[in-house]
């Protein structure tokens, strides 16, 4: 993923999986006024075919396929965050499907209000505060101002070789190939050899002048290496 696609200024989209046109509708449009993107789907085979939303809103009781198997089959391919949504007394669906991997749930009839606080909970709860500063060794990045340094050195950055470096650093000891650092630092549309990579790479140390944090691993990859900080530099 590029740096622009992780990027969590956007709108929280929520899909909203409801068979009653009625309910449907006045969700939707709440959701709406309340600033969010929806989509508003009847079955549960739409549900799954939908692109992966931040919250899904998931009436247990769909037309085609059982709720709580669309709670299952969302929950291993999406971390989207599941409120399910059921008829009152329905407690064993609500249980069954908060072990299928559904982070809250709601009993019908609810109010605007309280279904706009659920989202935000799980929302709270499925977003812990990213760092703003990844540390390894004498390396320092600084995710919002975009600022690198070793040893307290400033090191200047050209985007590519800060956006390698931030996935390298996001997950210190991680092997990261070639491959996924195209896909993450470049657009999704390189089609470019990954030699390119290596380029990147070389410039890369040459500016950070700390010999031995990116390691190259022969025929996989690269990843940050145990480097200790000068004893000058501290
Ligand atoms: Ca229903």
């Amino acid at each position: 993923m590029s740096a622009e696609a992780t990027g969590v200024t956007g709108e929280t989209r929520v899909l909203v999986v409801e068979d009653d046109r009625g309910i449907a509708e006045s969700l939707v449009r709440g959701l709406r006024q309340a600033g969010y993107a929806v989509e508003g789907v009847r079955t549960g085979r739409a549900a799954l075919a939908a692109p992966s939303p931040d919250v899904v809103l998931l009436d247990l009781g769909l037309p085609d396929i059982d709720g709580v198997e669309v709670c299952r089959r969302l929950r291993a391919r999406s971390d989207a965050a599941i409120i399910a949504v059921t008829a009152r007394g329905e407690e064993a669906d609500r249980v069954v499907a908060l072990d299928e991997g559904a982070d809250d749930y709601l009993v019908k009839p609810f109010g605007l209000a309280e279904l706009l606080a659920r989202i935000r909970a799980v929302l709270r709860r499925r977003r812990p505060a990213e760092p703003e500063v990844l540390r390894h060794g004498p390396l320092v990045l600084d995710l919002r101002t975009r600022q690198v340094s070793v040893d307290g050195r400033q090191v200047t950055l050209t985007p590519k070789e800060f956006g390698i470096l931030e996935c390298l650093a996001a997950d210190p000891g991680r092997l990261l190939s070639r491959q996924q650092v195209l896909e993450r630092v470049w657009d999704d549309h390189w089609y470019g050899p990954t030699k390119v990579v290596d380029v990147h790479i070389a410039a890369l140390r040459r500016k950070l002048g700390a010999p031995g944090l990116i390691e190259t691993v022969y025929g996989h990859g690269f990843r940050l290496g145990e480097v200790q900080e000068s004893q000058e530099g501290t």
